[in-house]
């Protein structure tokens, strides 16, 4: 049967510190893999020397990810502008985006989003919120099975739902998401749920999951209509 978790005040804290580390780290390795990458296309190199630079450049691009996932966190909260956000412009927009950068490539997303889903939110971050989730999705589906993505009004509120059919969790993974570092990946940087429940908590919004291992998982998140 299915299991239920709601976690809606998870994880206030953000470190201004961590944001400060994270900033003057970046800089020195965005310096180095400049280098690198300058090195990689001098014809003077030897091809295996270029094998091993292909590899530091991409250890370098993890490291890049890592860091910024950690600043758009711990970034200071700009002026709070609101604006009315289309829930199926964000949704076809991330989806493209997933497209484009080959993360759904034999996973088919199939969409279906009611008209007037309209919330109170920004939507670069609400693109950020749903990359985050879809690609959590695509990721657990071995078997290229379609991730469903939906968004309904339902009194009063905008509910949308990504449901997929992958390797599902138990209750004892799902109570860990959202703790920073926190992956059962080989390559995951365990940011990206802390990610997606500082921007729901930030429009007001409430994120809960339902998995079964080996079954699959749904998470539903929920912003009051406007
Ligand atoms: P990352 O994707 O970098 O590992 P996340 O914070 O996005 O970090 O996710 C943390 C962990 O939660 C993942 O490593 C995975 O074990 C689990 N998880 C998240 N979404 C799903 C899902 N849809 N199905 C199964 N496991 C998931
Ligand atoms: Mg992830």
């Amino acid at each position: 049967y299915y299991e239920q978790v709601q976690q809606a005040e998870r994880l206030k804290t953000t470190g201004q510190m961590a944001a400060a580390v994270a900033h003057e780290i970046r800089n020195p390795l965005t310096v180095v893999k400049g280098f690198l990458q300058y090195y990689e296309e001098d014809p003077e190199v030897n091809k295996s020397f270029k094998r091993n630079l292909s590899l530091m450049i991409d250890e370098l691009h993890t490291a890049e990810h890592v860091i910024s996932q950690f600043l758009s966190i711990a970034k200071p909260d700009q002026e709070k502008t609101l604006d009315c956000v289309d829930i199926q412009v964000v949704l076809n927009d991330v989806t493209e985006l997933l497209k484009m950068y080959g993360l759904s490539n034999d996973n088919c997303i199939v969409l279906s989003v009611e008209e007037g889903c309209s919330v109170n939110a920004n939507s670069i971050e609400l693109k950020q919120l749903f990359v985050n989730l879809i690609k959590n999705a695509i990721e657990a589906s071995p078997h290229s099975e379609a991730v469903i993505v939906k968004a309904q009004k339902y009194k009063g509120e905008v509910i949308i739902t990504v449901t997929d059919h992958g390797k599902g969790m138990t209750i004892n993974e799902v109570k860990s998401l959202g703790t920073p570092f926190y992956s059962l990946k080989s390559k995951g940087t365990g940011l990206g749920l802390m990610i997606c429940y500082n921007i729901v908590e930030k429009f007001s919004g409430t994120i809960e999951f339902e998995s079964e291992k080996e079954i699959g998982t749904t998470v539903t998140v929920r912003f009051l209509l406007v």
